[in-house]
């Protein structure tokens, strides 16, 4: 840790000695003869004073001038002034209190009673700038420390500010008591600061958002992107914490860093899909497309009671055949002022609290419902999946809903899957994994999904037992370009295989990487290649069309 800075204000050059020769051991010591030098470098900005301690009396400016100075700059608030004075009347002490000082004491003073004077001021000075809960500065510090750290640096575009947020707090806080949630709040405001990114200024702006501002040189974005997901001890379980973060390149020297703070917020709503890139960096022109939290959570209930969630169906084709497999349901959301919205949008939000669970069994039960429908027209019978958020299996009425759907009930074991990633996965506890075992039992599929995103292991593989994995589509994308990412799909489909696990791979889109993931002996194939997710009556003609065409896969009716 860096000394605090202390200037020290008196018109005698043996006072100012004599004063940082008691404190240069505690602190950095800045020295001005007069009120009219401590003004102008009150006025630089380029350093961070946590106190000033003046004196009166004193030729050009005096005392009560530096004071008059600090409270039209809004400085009196931040920097807590002790006067060190000789003068012991009333009347100039009354004058020095009214102009904001926090203390005073009388020359000729006692070295030791200086430094405790000196403690407690700052001590009571810091609880008004800093966090209570991480000790660290508040916003409104932040700001000024970031501002002042800026103007003392050679150049502002070499640095970057950050936007921390954690994706699971709150559900840390609900499941294990908002105890452990401060502790998490605490270590990751710990882990930010001894870094190796080593942040110049840090700071928890609200809840579980922090910001930093640092050196480009030394941000390793892999590095940090690492450090976005982590194990900790909960109460005795093991829980994954998931971060994110936006990030702003300082490109504009006129820029605040209030702006600075908005950019980098802005970048992290633009993440596309965390479990890929916990980050995104921000780009001119980049729109705020993502409902906030709060909006998202307001107009949700709003949403299902008018009924304005539908139940999207991306077709699965069987590789080797081009016949029609299954489908993947998908969330939409036909808001009726923004139009057609796409998970990506909310899910993050609804995740945070709870609400995609009631989400999940809404599109549950639309799904067996519309399969349902369809048998009942006598349309070729087509699985489909839908998706699981690793919350939901702390809902017990999410879990009571996914047993009713598997429980004795043959035709819904065949037509309904369940997909749930990776990281749920790994999210999860040991009871809830057993879960899965028992709904096996039961005879529903289970999807692994998003296989490859993130931070995939071959443990995963070997630990659960699932039916069907999805490749991600960062694999897919490679395709082209990698020749060792050709090789890595070649070798997962082939162990897989080996598994008795069959592989869909997702987000083809191209003839080179379908033909590619046919000859690697890819079982299925979902991608905008074949078609993107449709309305349910879309999915109905498209469906129709295949099976008047003979191209129902065998698969799918087994
Ligand atoms: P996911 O489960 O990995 O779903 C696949 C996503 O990839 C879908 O995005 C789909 O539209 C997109 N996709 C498929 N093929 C292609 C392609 O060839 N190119 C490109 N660029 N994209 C392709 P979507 O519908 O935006 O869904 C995003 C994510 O939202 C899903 O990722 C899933 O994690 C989540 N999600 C969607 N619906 C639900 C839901 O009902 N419940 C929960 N818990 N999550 C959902
Ligand atoms: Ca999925
Ligand atoms: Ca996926």
């Amino acid at each position: 840790m860096d000394k605090r800075k202390i200037l020290i204000v008196d018109d005698a050059e043996i006072n100012r000695e004599a004063l940082a020769a008691i404190l240069e051991e505690d602190y950095d010591c800045y020295l001005a003869a007069d009120g009219e030098e401590a003004i102008a470098m009150l006025e630089e900005q380029k350093v961070c004073y946590s106190i000033v301690l003046l004196d009166l009396v004193m030729p050009k400016v005096d005392g009560y001038g530096v004071l008059e100075y600090m409270n039209r700059a809004n400085l009196i608030s931040e920097i807590p002034v002790i006067i060190v004075t000789a003068d012991n009347t009333e009347s100039a002490a009354l004058r020095a209190y009214m102009l904001g000082a926090s203390d005073l004491f009388l020359k000729p003073y006692v070295p030791s009673v200086i430094l405790k004077k000196i403690d407690s001021v700052l001590y009571f000075s810091d609880q008004k700038r800093n966090d209570p809960l991480t000790g660290g500065f508040n916003r409104g510090t932040f700001l000024k420390q970031a501002e002042t750290f800026l103007n003392s640096v050679q150049n502002r575009k070499d640095y970057a500010m950050f936007y921390f947020d954690i994706n699971n707090l709150k559900a840390v806080n609900q499941m294990f008591g908002s105890e452990e949630g401060d502790r998490l709040l605490k270590l990751f405001y710990n882990d930010l600061v001894t870094s190796e990114t080593r942040p110049d200024v840090v700071a928890r702006l609200e809840a579980d958002h922090f910001v930093c501002l640092a050196e480009k040189s030394r941000i390793d974005l892999e590095r940090i992107s690492g450090r976005m997901v982590r194990s900790m001890e909960i109460s005795g379980k093991k829980v994954h914490v998931y971060a994110r973060f936006g990030l702003y390149y300082i490109d504009d020297d006129t820029i605040t860093v209030s702006k600075m703070i908005d950019h980098a917020k802005l970048a992290k709503e633009n993440i596309v899909d965390a479990s890929v890139k916990p980050y995104c960096v921000y780009e001119a022109g980049m729109s705020d497309k993502y409902i906030g939290q709060a909006e998202a959570l307001a107009e949700f209930e709003n949403g299902m009671e008018n009924d304005e969630f539908r139940v999207y169906y991306q077709p699965i084709i069987e590789a080797q055949t081009g016949h029609l497999a299954s489908a993947e349901a998908l969330v939409r959301w036909e808001h009726p002022e923004k139009g057609l919205l796409s998970p990506g949008t909310f899910i993050p939000a609804l995740e945070k609290n709870g609400y995609i669970t009631k989400l999940d069994i809404y599109m549950l039960e639309n799904v067996r419902k519309r399969l349902d429908e369809r048998e009942q027209e006598g349309a070729p019978l087509l699985p489909v999946s839908v998706n699981l958020s690793w919350m939901d299996f702390y809902d017990e009425s999410m879990r009571e809903c996914i047993f009713k759907t598997f429980r004795g009930n043959e035709s819904n074991k065949r037509k309904i899957r369940l997909e749930v990633t990776e990281t749920s996965y790994a999210a999860m506890e040991q009871d809830n994994r057993n879960l899965f075992d028992h709904l096996r039992e039961l005879g529903a599929k289970i999807l692994l999904d998003d296989f490859g995103s993130g931070y995939s292991s071959f443990g995963m593989i070997e630990s659960y037992d699932f039916d069907i994995l999805k490749l991600d589509m960062s694999f897919v994308r490679k395709i082209e370009n990698n020749p060792k990412s050709r090789t890595i799909i070649r070798k997962m489909i082939e162990l897989c295989h080996e598994l008795g696990v069959k592989v869909v791979a997702e987000g083809a889109e191209t003839e080179e990487q379908v033909q590619f993931l046919k000859e690697s002996g890819c079982d299925y194939i979902q991608g905008y290649y074949y078609s993107k997710p449709l309305s349910a009556v879309d999915f109905a003609q498209f469906a129709n069309a295949y099976a008047k065409a003979g191209k129902i896969a065998a698969s799918a009716v087994s």
